[in-house]
């Protein structure tokens, strides 16, 4: 951000004082060097003077002042009131001047106490805010020194939020099926479900982008129906009467939605799905935020018959809570456990601990990211229930995998 005046936009006169031993409070008093300070004004002071480059603006604290263009009173302004705003976003000649009326305590603070909160507000604020005083101002307002408008990172997120109502829009999202085995028969018992988008050539994309998007916007409970829906609607297309599960990926924030069990009753009725035939994968992120009503909301998916996974077991810090205290019917090991395992002695100690602890509390225990035949044995007999993973296959259409499924049977 460019210089806001006197005090300058940057650190570097601060450092430069620091540097050579003078920042004592004396200095540090004035507006060189702070953000934000106090002021008194006695009663009949001028406080703004149209014309002067503006540099920061006032709330009042207490008192009352009368903002003014040279005879013409244009309002008067009392405790909690802002004036000299518009420096904040433009740093501009001042288009009033503000006198007090009576005694003033004002808070006034500068350009810089809020360059934070643009830099990690949405991109769209500071291009509305600049935006809009420009032309507040008018066509002929003389030059200043307006904030960076942010538009390229606006314009870009626009664009990004187009792209993804289109896709899901025109149908370009569907659900690829990982066959998930047995541990010790190898045989195909369930499919996790894992969104995949069609780019505008038709290729098949990985999720990542997509669910960052959904996440973004403000629409994963819009991309989770969708998924939700389609992996019922394809298990009871393929595999109407047999027993295999899908597992579905949900993202962490549709726990805190009270809506949402709800929502699944009613996606499992309408789809004449077996709720025994769901689980819901779900990471321990989405207990982080509130604890009791995950724990709640949980409680009534595992009444309805639904299975619920804790997925990516081990990478976040509050795995052993959630798993104790949560009705969990299955623990998903993360693959970076699995990567390094049976060679690795860490991967191990969590491996069978974590079968241990499950086997107390009545849950299975999944590996996922088995990629070799050793994995496979050496998690099988740590008492490992399930396996997932390039070794048995890759995620892949409805039509190939749970129709394979259906044909082993
Ligand atoms: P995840 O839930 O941990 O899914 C497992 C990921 O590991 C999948 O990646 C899968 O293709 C990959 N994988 C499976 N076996 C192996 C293996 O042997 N080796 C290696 N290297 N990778 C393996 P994918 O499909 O790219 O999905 C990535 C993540 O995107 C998922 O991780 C999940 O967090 C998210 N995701 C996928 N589908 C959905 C969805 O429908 N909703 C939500 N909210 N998130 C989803
Ligand atoms: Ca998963
Ligand atoms: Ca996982």
């Amino acid at each position: 951000m460019a210089a806001t005046g006197k005090g300058g936009g940057t650190t570097g006169p601060d450092l430069a004082a620091m540097l050579a031993g003078d920042a004592g409070t004396g200095d540090f008093g004035s507006l060189d060097h702070r953000f934000i300070r106090r002021e008194f004004h006695a009663a009949g002071s001028t406080i703004v003077r149209e014309g002067e480059t503006g540099h920061c603006a006032y709330v009042i604290e207490s008192g009352r002042v009368l903002v003014h263009s040279d005879a013409r009173s244009i309002a008067t302004l009392a405790s909690g009131d802002i004036f000299g705003e518009m420096a904040l976003i433009d740093a501009f000649p001042r288009s009033a001047s503000v006198t007090s009326i009576e005694d003033c305590w004002l808070i006034a603070f500068e350009r810089r106490y809020l360059d934070r909160a643009f830099r990690d507000a949405h991109s769209a604020l500071p291009f509305l805010l600049r935006t809009l005083v420009t032309r507040l101002r008018g066509p002929d307002a003389p030059g200043g020194d307006p904030m960076p408008p942010g538009q390229d990172g606006f314009v870009r997120d626009l664009q990004r939020g187009q792209w993804f109502e289109e896709v899901m829009e025109e149908g370009r999202v569907l659900n690829f099926y990982q066959p998930i085995l047995g541990a010790s028969t190898e045989q195909v018992i369930g499919h996790e479900a894992l969104l995949r988008w069609r780019d505008e050539k038709g290729q098949i994309r990985p999720p990542a982008e997509l669910v960052a998007a959904a996440q973004h916007f403000g629409r994963a409970h819009l991309m989770m129906q969708h998924v939700l829906v389609a992996a019922c609607r394809d298990l009871l297309a393929h595999d109407p009467a047999g027993d295999s599960f899908i597992a579905v990926n949900i993202e962490a924030e549709q726990l805190g939605d009270d809506a949402f069990v709800g929502e699944v009753a009613q996606v499992l009725k309408e789809t004449g799905m077996n709720p025994r035939r769901l689980e819901l994968e779900i990471t321990e992120y989405a207990f982080v935020r509130d604890f009791t009503g995950a724990a709640d909301r949980l409680q009534r998916l595992a009444d309805l018959g639904v299975g619920i996974t804790l997925d990516d077991f081990g990478t976040g810090y509050a795995s052993m809570q959630a798993l104790i205290s949560l009705p969990f019917s299955k623990v998903k090991i993360d693959r970076s456990f699995v990567d390094s395992y049976p060679s690795d002695r860490r991967s191990g100690a969590i491996v069978d601990s974590v079968v241990a602890l499950a086997r107390r509390l009545g849950m299975k225990v999944t590996a996922e990211g088995v990629e070799t035949p050793a994995q496979a044995q050496a998690l099988a007999l740590a008492g490992v229930d399930q396996l997932q993973g390039y070794l048995f296959a890759r995620p892949g259409p409805a039509g190939e995998r749970l129709g394979m499924h259906s044909a082993r049977r």
